[in-house]
């Protein structure tokens, strides 16, 4: 079992951001800036690429509506995305409120933020999300 399926299923306790029977959303643990959320199907698959059409499609659409509670909850020009999954082989979307296109840099140094700060985000993030 992936680590990213342990925190979809609560083994692993995580900063829920948004969810839906098939996808989870969730804040990075090293984030590059305040609201750095990641997405995962509940599904394990690696490379995002193996998943079907249809899946990835929902998978798309359902980090399009993280994004858009994101821009509500943290102010910022666009949400940027990312897939690079080297480190953690379970599909993801990184999804980044960028104020340019540094705040995408993934050699960044990473916050470091409290653990109440954490929930905030991620509580303001929750509050915007339109099932
Ligand atoms: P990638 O696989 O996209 O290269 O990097 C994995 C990302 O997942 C990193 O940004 C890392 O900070 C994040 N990450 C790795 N392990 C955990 C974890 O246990 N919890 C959370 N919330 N994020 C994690």
């Amino acid at each position: 079992m992936s680590i990213f399926t342990k925190i979809a299923e609560g083994e692993i306790p995580s900063y829920k951001c948004a969810e839906n029977e098939e996808f989870y959303a969730f804040l990075d643990i090293n984030p590059l800036v305040k609201g750095h959320t990641l997405v995962i199907p509940r599904r394990e698959v690696d490379y995002i690429f193996d998943m079907n059409d249809d899946e990835l499609a929902r998978f798309q659409v359902f980090a399009k509506q993280v994004a858009i509670a994101i821009k509500k909850a943290f102010p910022c020009i666009k949400v940027g995305q990312a897939v690079l999954g080297l480190e953690v082989p379970h599909a993801h979307i990184h999804l980044v409120p960028m104020q340019s296109e540094k705040d995408m840099n993934f050699r960044n140094e990473k916050l470091s933020l409290s653990a109440e700060e954490m929930q905030a985000i991620a509580d303001k993030i929750y509050s915007e999300f339109v099932k």
